[in-house]
């Protein structure tokens, strides 16, 4: 047995080749695992996925001894610089902040979560401290600042607050930039871009975490801002996504060709047939509303917005049944906020059992997140070619997704870029 935790750096010395034998496969296109499989890890890829002995020379060979070998899991909406259910931040200190991303980043690889999409918060030095191995965690895809209009769904300015020192509506939060009008949401984006943002987020409606909130918008932005700032992520060859909780949102944001549909939960079914023919992915976030449920006595939310709470998430029930009837990619994203939720992030996977096949719950977080990234084949497969992004599961989460719900226990090993980070085999 190896050390749960590698520091970083010690496996400088490690094999450049690991070959895992005797191993069930999660194969992508199969729904049941794929027995007695061997598969060699060269560098931070994959080279060699067969049924037939592979040449082990110069490979440290790990006996998987049965058990499940499949794509470590990419989670699609993380928020890792929330500090508590308001994702405002600016009370607190930027140690504080950095602090709770750094346990949101390990902890989160520690549950089999090999990337994160960060869909606000979190930005190019927190990818450069991953990058170098002086944070732990999954592979970031981040956002950067996500865009709000004024009075947006992460406009959290109190309504003493008008503006920032210079006279103009900035930046009132770590997650996102107040900007109208379309030389400014241009800006914006290409800002954001500029600073290595892999794709852009954008408030199309309000939020619903307080959902009996009386300014809560149908809609956010014009069509034309919209356009723009799709047309700016295209740009760098990269793409949107949207936080977008109504019908009418949803319908503006497919017209301005937004690709991927956070939350979704209040569409029609017109809206969800739409989706699959424009190609959008829908990216369900159930934990989200269910863990402000469950804290909802701590967090003193009133028995009027916990009815709307639950009321979002059947409605969410119902968009997913749609989904599926439609054939829309559905994704899977958390959007749980700070350390205290990270817990839950890896419950998303039992917020599905009942809507889904296990087989079709693992896909959404690896194949199908993988495409929503523009990863299709580097990520969420274990396929020759893919970065070795790999873990070891006791039990079958294509029988039961269940089993990925307790990584502590059933989690026996975690390699992330062909790194080992935990080994209890
Ligand atoms: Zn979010």
């Amino acid at each position: 047995m190896r050390g749960i935790f590698v520091i970083c750096g010690i496996e400088m010395d490690a094999p450049v080749k690991t070959l895992f034998t005797n191993a069930n496969l999660v194969l992508d296109g199969f729904g049941h695992l794929q027995k007695s499989f061997e598969v060699l890890v060269a560098g931070n890829r994959i080279a060699s996925v067969s049924n037939t002995p592979l040449a082990r020379e110069g490979a440290r060979v790990i006996d998987v001894g049965g058990g499940t070998l499949m794509p470590g899991l990419i989670d699609a909406h993380a928020h890792i610089t929330g500090l508590s259910l308001s994702p405002r931040n600016s009370k607190y200190p930027a140690q504080q902040i950095a602090e709770a991303s750094a346990h949101y980043l390990k902890a989160s690889l520690t549950d089999g979560f090999t990337s994160l999409r960060e869909a606000g918060g979190a930005d190019h030095t927190v990818a450069r401290l991953l990058n170098e191995g002086n944070l732990i965690g999954p592979r970031l895809f981040y956002s950067g600042r996500a865009l709000t209009q004024t009075g947006g769904g992460a406009d959290f300015r109190t309504p003493d607050e008008v503006t920032d020192s210079c006279g103009q509506p900035g930046p009132f939060s770590v997650m996102s930039v107040i900007a109208d009008g379309i030389d400014q949401v241009r800006r914006a984006a290409r800002e954001e871009l500029r600073r290595g943002a892999s794709q852009i987020k954008v408030f199309a409606s309000g939020g619903v975490v307080f959902p009996s909130e009386a300014h809560a918008t149908l809609y956010e932005y014009s069509m034309d801002e919209l356009r723009a700032i799709v047309e700016e992520a295209n740009a760098r060859g990269t793409y949107v996504m949207a936080h977008a909780y109504t019908d009418d949102a949803v319908r503006r944001c497919l017209d301005a060709g937004v690709r991927s549909i956070e939350h979704a939960n209040f569409v029609g079914e017109a809206t969800v047939e739409r989706m699959a023919r424009t190609g959008a992915f829908l990216d369900p976030t159930f934990i989200s509303l269910v863990q402000r449920i469950e804290s909802a006595p701590e967090a003193g939310l009133s028995p009027a917005i916990v009815n709307n709470l639950k009321a979002t998430v059947a409605r969410g029930h119902q968009v997913y049944r749609w989904a599926k009837r439609y054939g829309v990619p559905i994704a899977m994203g958390t959007d749980l906020w700070g350390p205290e939720a990270q817990h839950c992030q890896i419950r998303e996977f039992a917020m599905r059992i009942d809507l889904d096949e296990a087989a079709n719950i693992v896909r959404s977080a690896t194949r199908i997140n993988a495409d929503l990234l523009n990863q299709t084949g580097n990520l969420g497969v274990v396929a020759e070619g893919a970065y070795a992004d790999l873990l070891v599961v006791d039990g079958d989460p294509l029988a039961d997704v269940r089993v990925l719900t307790n990584p502590r226990q059933n989690l026996k090993l975690i390699m992330k870029d062909g790194i080992i980070y935990k080994d209890e085999l």
